[in-house]
């Protein structure tokens, strides 16, 4: 049992980890240091995220109006695919964050899915369903007053940077130590576990445990210990990105917006100072300088000094996440692009699953084995969901689009699933069977499926009734609802002690 945990790598994966271990165990218990190069710094991207991260500001006993000012955050109720599937009909469709709300509609919402299937014409628009979709479509928050009895689901927008220095300094206050070195070897005991992290100054950082939280370098797992990476290249093709920030808006919008473009989609983020905007694209389909003129032609500044950042990225995870006495966390252990803002999802995932073993009292190989079962299926099931959105496309405008739709290289699960929804089967009994609902819910799937438009022909002979968007008033329930919520923009200056 560790009494000693390093964290090398002092990026958001490291100070969550730092944080969430100093909220868990006193100083006698563990004590935990965090080593991080001055010089290399931080990726810096990885600005939206899921509900998953309302979890863990919870868990660290941190409020929405303590960070969120601090770190230009907004609110993100959901996330709208635009130009995914213009063959179907869809210019875009917003994919919710669930809601309590969403219990009354959400039958109407599946049902309506299966009789689309069969071949009749009903609502399936994901955004008529969903509390989330209408209130992000409306421009309003989260925020609900207290006559209103149902939680919103949400996550945020965030500038990375001041997310680290915020955790940062969150961590030092409560206890964590920090030191800001660089590490250029490291010294292993004889059985090959890792005994020290030697620095560039000369100093020698002992523990019985370490995190490899050093990013894409992954320092201690893969160039340590020679731990492979499993490459998801050949069914996710994308491999780079060029980010560039735009100025921002009085009224940011609360959701993500994923563009597709000629050879891959083009992010939005709405924070309170800026928008952050990123080409997430496949090198094998297009150069890295026509990616940058395509995304400053779509944002409109091909004129502008600003520069665009070039980045590359390693799409796939580690053989292992826990190996030896160390632990990889963040982009050290995996990356599955950003389409969902699942990263920071799987880095809180892993250190939740990390804190339960070792709470269980005894570090054997097969709690480890373990603990590398569940965090490699966990990456598998969001890649799945990630490879689905890249399948379902419609688009003819390049071959890029065309390769993705035409990708066999799909997990017996994802072939499971689209087989349960193309011959009309029940899609939620399929979830459960795989018992995928911790992934993605059965809600979840079916938004992705209709909000591209995935259904087959409509039948000749339309016997019109059967629409329970319709029969349950399901628009007048939704719009009454949202009349409980305010302005996006209110909730964010109210998150200020003295707004404006
Ligand atoms: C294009 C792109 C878009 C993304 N979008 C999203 C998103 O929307 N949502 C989301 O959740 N995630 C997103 N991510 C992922 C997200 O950026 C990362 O998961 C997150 O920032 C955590 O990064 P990290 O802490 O693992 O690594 P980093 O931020 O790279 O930190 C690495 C740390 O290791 C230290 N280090 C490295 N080598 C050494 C050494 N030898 N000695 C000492 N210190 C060392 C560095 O100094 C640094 O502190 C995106 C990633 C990319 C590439």
């Amino acid at each position: 049992m560790p009494k000693k945990i390093v964290i090398l790598g002092g990026g958001t994966a490291g100070w969550m980890a730092a944080n969430l271990f100093v909220r868990k165990w006193t100083a006698e218990q563990v004590s935990v240091t965090l080593v991080e190069s001055p010089d290399i710094g931080i990726i810096g991207v990885g600005e939206g995220s899921t509900p998953f991260l309302e979890r863990f500001f919870k868990l660290i006993d941190v409020d929405d109006a303590e960070w969120m000012p601090r770190c230009d955050a907004t609110y993100k109720l959901s996330i709208r695919f635009a130009g995914w599937s213009p063959a179907s009909g869809i210019d875009d469709y917003s994919h919710p964050f669930l809601s309590q709300v969403d219990h009354f509609t959400e039958r109407a919402f599946v049902t309506n899915c299966r009789t689309r299937r069969l071949g009749l014409d009903v609502h399936t628009h994901p955004d008529d369903f969903f509390i989330n979709g209408l209130l992000a479509n409306e421009g309003k928050g989260p925020h609900t007053p207290d006559s209103f009895p149902f939680i919103v689901g949400y996550g945020y927008h965030f500038n990375a940077g001041l997310l680290g220095e915020y955790l940062g300094e969150l961590g030092v206050s409560r206890g964590v130590t920090h030191l800001q070195t660089k590490i250029d070897d490291v010294e292993q005991h004889e059985d090959g576990s890792l005994a020290a992290l030697l620095s560039d100054s000369g100093e020698r950082i002992e523990a019985d445990f370490f995190v490899d939280c050093t990013g894409f370098a992954s320092v201690l797992m893969q160039k340590t210990l020679g731990v492979k990476f499993e490459s998801f290249k050949s069914n996710l093709f994308n491999d780079s990105a060029v980010v560039m920030p735009t100025p921002g808006s009085d009224s940011p919008r609360p959701e993500t917006v994923s563009y597709a473009m000629s050879n891959g989609w083009c992010w939005k983020i709405p924070l309170t100072t800026r928008y952050g905007n990123g080409y997430v694209y496949s090198s094998d389909f297009i150069s890295a300088d026509d990616a940058e003129t395509e995304l400053r032609t779509f944002l409109g500044t091909l004129d502008s000094d600003e520069s665009a950042r070039h980045l590359r990225m390693n799409v796939g995870q580690l053989e292992r996440h826990w190996e030896k006495n160390c632990l990889a966390l963040g982009l050290s252990q995996g990356f599955i692009e950003p389409l969902e803002a699942t990263a920071l999802l799987l880095v809180q995932i892993a250190i939740e699953v990390f804190i339960s073993s070792y709470e269980q009292g005894e570090f054997t190989n097969k709690l480890c084995d373990e603990y590398n079962a569940k965090i490699h299926e966990r990456f598998e099931r969001v890649r799945d969901y990630i490879v689905a959105h890249y399948k379902l496309n419609t688009r003819d405008d390049s071959e890029y689009w065309k390769a993705n739709r035409e990708n066999m290289q799909l997990s017996d699960s994802l072939r499971h699933i689209l087989d349960a929804w193309y011959r009309r089967k029940d899609l939620t009994e399929e979830v459960q069977r795989q018992n995928l609902e911790s992934h993605f819910t059965s809600l979840s799937w079916h938004c992705l499926l209709a909000g591209y438009g995935a259904f087959p022909a409509l039948a000749k002979d339309q016997p019109g009734t059967g629409d329970r968007y319709l029969q349950e008033n399901v628009q007048r329930f939704l719009s009454r609802c949202a009349l409980n919520f305010s302005p996006h923009r209110d909730n964010l200056a109210s998150l200020h002690p003295n707004p404006g």
